[in-house]
């Protein structure tokens, strides 16, 4: 079973940001901290190519004919040049009112990661809105990746948008690297890593997310320069900001390509954290943070989010295109989590907080990353056997920002994390027969 990436960076979600790193990105591609900092509100680029687009879709039309407008809607995924400048955003009207305004710069200073007291409803009903910006999400592509990679990224995202809606803004980057024979070190470092950090970087400053650009550049040139085989990270909007600005950056992505679909599986996991992250809109709460705590308005420990974003990227894979990897690749998970609860007795529940991710990665290296992908996907499934296939997507997550994830789980679920727990330690202790039974039991279509 190849490196299970633990996303250990999750330290970075203090000052607002969270990586998300998934299975088998390299070591290589977590060198630096990604601890960034917000300094400056007033950048904004000027887009002096907004329009550039639509010239050459009204070109494209001239010579092919009329198909080509039907296909483009303004969720479209759309690529970039990497020296265009980065588009210019509004945020939603409702950011205007000028006692919403005072009340995020309050909760934001405070740190406490809740909704302010008495009816917040209108202020989260904005601050959603604002991660679901009507956008197309454009992929900045080095010219080393090929067109087919650069496509299977388009339909993960096209699916996630058809079952998830659309969130966004959302940048995507892609670096060209390619594990073959050609490279000295087993992998060519991509000649335009420095234009792509410029391009990732211009992002993150004109989006509140970064000030130092030169530094962004040169540490990111470093990073893109490093990055081996094969992974993709997200990187969740900024606090109550009015441009709900995400991202993601792949390693490896033309080889990620050449294995069938697993490029598209993993762009459509990175779009589950996005509709995740877009319901995780009252910040951290420090405290709860320091203490190691699970925060009470995410999207809830390590492993749910995780499993959450894994499973359903498996499941809708599987029943929107017929991914043959559905079954064989929840079947190496299912080996891993009875080897997990066989060998080590651990479950999930001893994953829940920092705490106990630093005691089990001691008691044995990569369980923590088979907990939070392998058990806990099959404890998605087992958890869709029981409430049926569409309560995540509708009922739990959109209920966080009113709620908490705790209180959300029960309503959407109809029990209490800790008796889900319970539920799903008694699962693993099925037979394997019974727990495949259920896998066979995923309808193909819905
Ligand atoms: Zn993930």
């Amino acid at each position: 079973m190849p490196g299970k990436g633990a996303p250990s960076a999750r330290a970075g979600q203090r000052i607002g940001i969270k990586l998300t790193l998934e299975p088998g990105l390299t070591q290589q591609a977590v060198i630096y901290p990604y601890v960034f900092e917000v300094f400056s509100r007033d950048v904004h680029h000027k887009n002096k190519t907004m329009n550039h687009n639509f010239y050459v879709i009204a070109a494209l039309v001239l010579v092919l004919g009329t198909p080509l407008i039907a296909a483009a809607g303004p969720y479209t995924p759309a690529t970039r040049s990497l020296s265009a400048s980065s588009p210019k955003y509004t945020a939603p009207t409702c950011f205007s009112n000028p006692s919403y305004k005072k009340t995020f710069q309050r909760l934001r200073d405070a740190a406490k990661g809740r909704p302010p007291a008495g009816n917040f409803r209108p202020l989260a009903k904005c601050l959603i809105l604002a991660g679901k910006k009507k956008a197309r999400p454009i992929i900045y592509a080095t010219k080393k990746v090929k067109k087919k990679t650069i496509r299977d990224v388009k339909t993960g995202l096209k699916i996630g948008q058809r079952i998830l809606g659309n969130t966004g803004p959302l940048h995507l980057f892609l670096v060209g690297n390619n594990k073959d024979e050609s490279g000295p070190k087993g992998y060519d470092p991509d000649p335009q890593s420095r234009q792509l950090a410029t391009a990732y970087c211009r992002s993150l400053k004109a989006y509140d997310l970064r000030d130092d650009l030169s530094g962004c550049i040169s540490d990111w040139t470093k990073t893109f320069r490093k990055f081996d085989c094969c992974g993709a990270a997200h990187n969740p909007a900024a606090e109550f900001n009015g441009i709900r600005y995400q991202s993601f950056y792949y390693a490896g992505a033309n080889v990620y390509s050449r294995q069938g679909a697993d490029l598209t599986k993993v762009t459509l996991h990175e779009y589950i954290h996005t509709y995740q992250n877009n319901y995780t809109i009252w910040g951290n709460d420090i405290a709860a943070e320091n203490a190691g705590l699970v925060e009470d308005y995410s999207p809830g420990p390590v492993w749910l989010e995780e499993g959450v974003a894994e499973y359903l990227a498996l499941r809708i894979m599987y029943q929107e295109t017929n991914y043959p990897s559905f079954i064989s690749k929840m079947k190496e998970n299912l080996e891993s989590a009875r080897w997990i609860k066989k060998t080590h007795g651990l479950t999930l529940k001893d994953v829940e907080t920092r705490q106990g991710q630093a005691r089990v990665n001691k008691i044995c290296d990569g369980c923590g990353g088979r907990l939070y992908y392998d058990t806990a996907a099959w404890a998605m499934l087992y958890l869709e056997s029981l409430v049926g296939e569409d309560k995540l997507i509708k009922k739990y997550y959109p209920q966080i920002p009113y709620l908490g994830w705790k209180r959300a789980f029960k309503k959407a679920f109809g029990m209490s994390i800790n008796q889900f727990y319970t539920k799903v330690n008694r699962f693993m202790n099925w037979s394997e027969a019974s727990q495949l039974r259920l896998l066979a039991a995923v309808k193909k279509s819905r």
